[in-house]
């Protein structure tokens, strides 16, 4: 597949470095909160990208960390850890925090078809392999201790900067919250490795290292979990757009140093969603929209997924209940069209289905294109073959877009068993035969048809107190319970 690599800031083919076989690293969330949208957008375009490598063929080994120590409110090793400011606000310890919403974020991620990576590492259960990291930086001259901090000396690499020296990601950086200078530091680029007691005295987790009892860094964890699970050579690491620099950079720089060799053959960095009036979605601002939230308010969390596979990873996605309105028509539309394609209807044609297939590697395949990858499924639809053919073209593509296309249309399906009409003078009624609600609804269209509005209405207010919901459709009504 062609895939862009913010490290070379071009459109490369993807390559590995054993062939048919991909190391993926995905920077996992910081687990003092829940996850809003945006942050979840990222993680849907990431798992769209490994079940295409997987549907295109490869073997995958996804590894990612659960941030759960020594991430400051800041990237830039100031302020004051995220879990422990979680654990104040809900007068909890940081581990119940740190175990609260780790579930949160897995039940999220299970809500939006997201594949849970094949090892997930909380950084506390790795410290000690950190402390081996730092040690060896230290060795190697990569590293220095001062005023009880162990730091990474940038001075020390011909390139530092990867990602930002470059206008598009430049502008993506941001702005940085609250950063205060560290008279520790060499260099105005050096970050911390290794925290200890010295600075932050209520820091609720320490361990004991050689440099005293503390904590490490939030950069070293990413550096340590993947060196350790997906090995010297990593294929294809991910994260948000925020984490290019400082933080991508950053482990480059420590894995680099450490291994001695080039590290990560390729960078996926997924932009921001937007509001229309707040700009970039961040928890601090503005309505905080999580998963549970959608679902609050009638949403289904799939209709979302659809909505981001609607635009490109590489542009910022702007979120608007309105827009997520339109995704849900649309999306609607398409189960029903899903649904009223007949299983029984021949026999699979393989030639159809690969000659499909091909097509839709080429598009999603351009660049992780899923906006075509949407389209390619109208295509499918209208696939000049039988209902059996079209059905397996659409399992296929949805491998790689886990929409649930066809466990939602044989839903729809049974649900149009269910149904059960009443016609009366040319007005159908479908609903779950109820002659009761059957006779408010045929009163309701006779009301109607006499111009009499008020009583329609009554009528409508009636049926919706007894928690029946009335559609009009061409011929007649159809009603359910909601
Ligand atoms: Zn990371």
């Amino acid at each position: 597949m062609q895939l862009y690599n913010s490290a070379t800031h071009k459109k490369e083919e993807f390559t590995t470095h054993t062939p048919g076989h991909v190391e993926m690293y995905t920077c996992g969330p910081t687990v003092y909160h829940f996850a809003h949208i945006g942050n979840l957008r990222s993680y849907i375009m990431e798992d769209v990208l490994e079940k295409f490598l997987r549907w295109d063929g490869y073997e995958v080994n996804r590894v990612m960390n659960i941030t759960d120590v020594g991430h400051l409110s800041s990237d830039a090793d100031t302020g004051e850890d995220k879990m422990l400011k979680g654990a104040r606000r809900e007068h909890k310890s940081v581990m119940e925090i740190a175990q609260y919403y780790t579930d949160a974020f897995f039940d999220d991620c299970r809500r939006l078809n997201i594949k849970t990576p094949d090892m997930v590492q909380p950084a506390t259960g790795l410290i000690d392999e950190f402390i081996k990291l730092i040690e060896g930086l230290l060795d190697k001259g990569y590293a220095y201790v001062a005023g009880g901090n162990v730091y990474f000396d940038t001075s020390k690499l011909e390139r530092y900067y990867i990602f930002n020296a470059h206008d598009e990601e430049d502008l993506a950086v941001g702005v940085r919250e609250g950063v205060e200078e560290d008279r520790n530091k060499r260099n105005k680029n050096d970050f911390v490795l290794w925290f200890t007691k010295s600075k932050f005295e209520d820091q609720a987790l320490k361990w004991d290292s050689p440099w005293g009892v503390g904590y490490p860094g939030w950069h070293i964890e990413c550096s340590g979990i993947s060196l350790k699970y997906n090995g010297e050579y990593l294929d294809l690491h991910c994260g948000g757009i925020d984490n290019a620099f400082p933080h991508h950079t950053n482990e480059i720089a420590q894995s680099e140093a450490y291994i001695g060799h080039p590290w990560c053959r390729q960078w996926f960095h997924v932009h921001h969603l937007n509001t229309a009036n707040e700009g970039k979605m961040s928890k601090s601002k503005g309505e905080f929209l999580t998963v549970s939230l959608l679902e609050e308010k009638g949403y289904d969390p799939i209709v979302y997924r659809f909505f981001c596979l609607q635009s490109h990873y590489r542009k910022g996605l702007v979120f608007s209940w309105e827009n997520l309105d339109n995704a849900t028509a649309a999306f609607h539309k398409l189960i029903a069209k899903v649904a009223a394609q007949d299983p029984a209807d021949g026999a699979v044609d393989q030639t159809v289905l690969e000659a499909y297939k091909e097509k839709f590697r080429a598009q999603v395949g351009n660049d992780l294109n899923t906006a075509l990858g949407v389209t390619a499924l109208y295509d499918a639809l209208k696939a000049k073959t039988n209902g059996a053919t079209r059905l397996a073209i659409l399992n296929s593509f949805d491998q790689v877009l886990s929409l649930s296309l066809l466990e939602k249309a044989a839903a729809v399906r049974e649900e149009q068993k269910r149904q059960k009409t009443a016609t009366q003078g040319g007005y159908t009624i479908t609903g779950e035969g109820d002659p009761a609600v059957d006779a408010l609804v045929l009163q309701r269209y006779e009301a109607k048809k006499a111009k009499n509005f008020a009583e329609a209405d009554r009528i409508r207010d009636e049926l919706k107190q007894q928690g029946i919901d009335v559609t009009d459709v061409p011929g007649g009504a159809s009603w359910r319970r909601i």
